[in-house]
């Protein structure tokens, strides 16, 4: 993080693109190197530290995938049934000791290994049993119903890349080639406050001109289900001494700094003025709607340092440039690998006019109309300060820059909560 320092986007210089930003975290923000070692039951959200080679085949032997008959395909007849007399009978978790021989087939189970001779299982709904034989029936494909060695994985594969962040079935996959434990990156320690004098922490009497804190609750939300330890250090007057000291004092022992609040070109404004009293900003203005004031800087701290990111007040804000600013930089710090999540093409419902050069995100709820596509329908509320049109909604729709105006009909792409914040 430290040569952030020399840069580029100068404060009265254009508003950032996304895509700039973007580029500027990928070429500038080194990951956090130490990792450790966990167990499974560990592992979830955890960013994997180095590429996996399956130790082993899977499956690790030839199986059968059905309950049924495994047979030679070179017995059975193209154009008629074929007799087979049953010589043997393959349970699983047994060790396969039947060989299957020219006429033959052997009874087997889902998950036995394939007897020796045999290369095709017939499922058992499909052929009559009488006394000692089978009848199978015609046109089955040789190695129907046979699973090979290696066909899902083969031994030295490697089957999860380093900066991969585990999900279940990532962790079933690790549990299936047989590992019980992970390197993984260490965790990231973010520091989070809320910044201004009308914001006052919920269960607290709230004077008059006073608003119940959001921001801090939806961060530490947000960043614990990226896999961060968060600190929370409370509410911060309106003062730069004091924020210059937070600040300062959080840098140490933190890889991250997230604040909300006091980052616009307001009197009351001190965030953006702490930050350069004691380190740098990067750029502070961000070609993004809702929340074009967002400040990435780093706060230094003796011989350490910590990145900055400070984020507007207004909660809707707060949550998109959290998804769209925040989260590609502590996935980048966490040694994660970039993924900007893909909209999903949808109808739009309304019309919607928007300046061009930004990126806007508009609230929509989903519904299917009568000719059966999914439509998106805007919230009716647009304030950035207007909490329940997130909670009525499902999701963002992303309009790119060069966009500036949305008819009823347009395919637009949407976002949905679940895939921003995961
Ligand atoms: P600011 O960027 O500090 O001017 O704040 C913009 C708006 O967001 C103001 O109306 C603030 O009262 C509001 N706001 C700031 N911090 C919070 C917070 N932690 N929770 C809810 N609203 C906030
Ligand atoms: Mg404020």
């Amino acid at each position: 993080m430290a040569q952030l320092t020399d840069d580029c986007f100068a404060f009265s210089g254009p508003l950032l693109r996304l895509d700039d930003m973007e580029r500027l975290i990928a070429a500038r923000i080194t990951p956090v190197a130490e990792s450790e070692t966990v167990s499974l039951g560990d592992a979830r959200g955890r960013v994997l530290a180095a590429d996996i080679a399956a130790p082993v085949d899977l499956p690790p032997f030839d199986n059968s995938a059905v309950d049924g008959y495994a047979v030679r395909h070179a017995d059975l007849a193209p154009d008629a049934d074929t007799r087979l007399a049953i010589a043997g009978r393959l349970m699983a978790g047994r060790a396969a000791d039947v060989t299957v021989r020219a006429g033959e087939a052997a009874r087997i189970f889902t998950g036995a290994p394939m007897p020796a001779g045999a290369d095709t299982v017939f499922m058992q709904e499909d052929v009559t049993v009488e006394g000692d034989t089978v009848i199978v029936p015609k046109g089955l494909k040789r190695g129907a119903n046979r699973r090979l060695a290696g066909e899902d994985v083969p031994k030295g594969r490697v089957v999860l890349a380093a900066g991969a962040v585990l999900e279940p079935q990532h962790i079933a996959l690790a549990a299936a080639l047989g590992l019980t434990t992970l390197e993984v990156r260490r965790r990231l320690k973010v520091a989070i406050f809320s910044t201004g004098d009308e914001v006052v922490e919920p269960g607290r009497p709230l004077g008059r001109a006073a608003i119940y804190d959001a921001n801090r609750y939806l961060l530490r939300e947000l960043l614990e289900r990226l896999g961060a330890v968060v600190t929370d250090l409370g509410i911060l007057a309106d003062e730069p001494d004091v924020l210059a000291q937070a600040l300062q004092a959080a840098a140490r022992g933190h890889d991250l700094i997230v604040t909300s609040g006091g980052v616009s070109t307001g009197e009351a404004d001190y965030v953006r003025t702490a930050v350069e009293r004691i380190g740098s900003l990067v750029f502070w203005r961000v070609a993004i709607k809702p929340g074009r004031p967002v400040a990435l800087g780093i706060i230094r701290e003796g011989a350490g340092s910590a990145a900055f990111i400070g984020l507007p007040g207004n909660p809707v804000a707060v949550f998109v440039t959290f998804v769209r600013v925040v989260r590609p930089l502590l996935r980048r710090l966490a040694g994660a690998r970039a993924d900007v999540p893909t909209p999903l093409p949808v109808r739009a419902g309304f019309a919607y006019k928007k300046k061009k050069d930004r990126r806007e995100y508009v609230r929509v709820a989903l519904r299917r109309s009568a000719d059966g596509q999914i439509e998106a329908v805007k919230h009716p509320q647009d304030g950035a300060g207007v909490i329940t049109s997130l909670t009525q909604t499902d999701g963002l729709l992303e309009l790119p820059e060069e966009v500036t105006a949305v008819a009823p009909g347009d395919t637009v792409g949407f976002l949905s909560y679940a895939s921003l914040i995961g």
